[in-house]
């Protein structure tokens, strides 16, 4: 979608810390981290939100998973938490869906 800047950043149109690529999924540094690893990982191709997610696309969130597991494992990380914000209530700014993965400290739960 050409105004949406995940799409942009998956064609390389504009830069990021990329740290993963594969066929369908790319994965690069959060801009604003909230914690010491801070990585986004998404789709390829542009799906608005989990809630776009049907029957036809749904192996993308496994290969999203994925994706954040390997870069996890590469990075040591003794614990994480994976993130997906859906719609603005819950915090969703980029209407890309996208897989936050965050690590390198203690999180509380509840998340509040
Ligand atoms: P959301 O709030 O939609 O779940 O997450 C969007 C995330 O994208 C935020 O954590 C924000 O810091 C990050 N972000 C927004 N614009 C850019 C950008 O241009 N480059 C990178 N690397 N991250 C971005
Ligand atoms: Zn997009």
């Amino acid at each position: 979608m050409d105004s949406c800047i995940f799409c942009k950043i998956a064609k390389k149109e504009i830069p990021s810390e990329i740290v993963l690529e594969k066929d369908e999924v790319i994965a690069f540094k959060d801009l604003s981290p909230q914690a010491p690893f801070h990585i986004l990982i998404i789709p390829k191709l542009h799906i608005k939100s989990t809630q776009d997610i049907s029957d036809a696309n749904s192996s993308i969130a496994g290969k999203l998973i994925l994706a954040a597991s390997e870069i996890a494992k590469d990075l040591k990380l003794e614990g994480y938490r994976l993130v997906f914000n859906c719609n603005e209530i819950a915090g969703q700014t980029v209407f890309h869906l996208h897989c936050h993965l965050l690590g390198g400290r203690r999180f509380a739960w509840p998340p509040g």
